[in-house]
């Protein structure tokens, strides 16, 4: 059965890896990246030992060029697998002179088939990347990779 995560659009993908589709998130936290493990696997336990390996390359990786190409503060990582069955990792960035700088960063949640935002998502300023930007972080990734 193929998913969402199975037909990613060739333009959202920044590169591909043995094991991942490295792509841009939500940009709720600029620089915002998720790794898509490839198959359907949905928990960590379930891979072999050479994809588990592989799939965490893939995170370093795509955490070293976003260090690089943003230099955020520091950066928050999260493995889900929830709504699509896909692993797949998020790379937030988070930035100090944000005011969630130190908190859990935002997620969307899901209610009766809906994305919606948490409660409080004044808190966390979200400043979502402009088109422009977005494709010009895709590029400068595209080359760290
Ligand atoms: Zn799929």
């Amino acid at each position: 059965m193929k998913c969402k995560f199975c037909q990613i659009p060739s333009e959202e993908i920044i590169t591909e890896t043995k094991t991942s589709i490295i792509r841009l998130g939500s940009q709720l936290h600029e620089g915002h990246t998720q790794i898509v493990f490839k198959r359907h696997v949905e928990n960590i336990h379930d891979l072999s030992e050479e994809e588990f390996i592989e799939f965490s390359k893939d995170l370093r990786n795509a955490a070293k060029a976003v260090k690089i190409a943003l230099n955020p503060d520091k950066m928050n990582y999260a493995l889900y697998g929830n709504w699509e069955p896909h692993l797949h990792w998020h790379i937030y960035p988070r930035y100090k002179n944000k005011p969630d700088f130190g908190q859990p960063p935002h997620l969307k949640w899901k209610v009766n088939g809906k994305r919606v935002n948490p409660p409080k998502l004044e808190d966390f300023t979200a400043s979502p990347m402009n088109e422009t930007d977005k494709k010009s972080l895709k590029e400068q990734l595209r080359k760290l990779l």
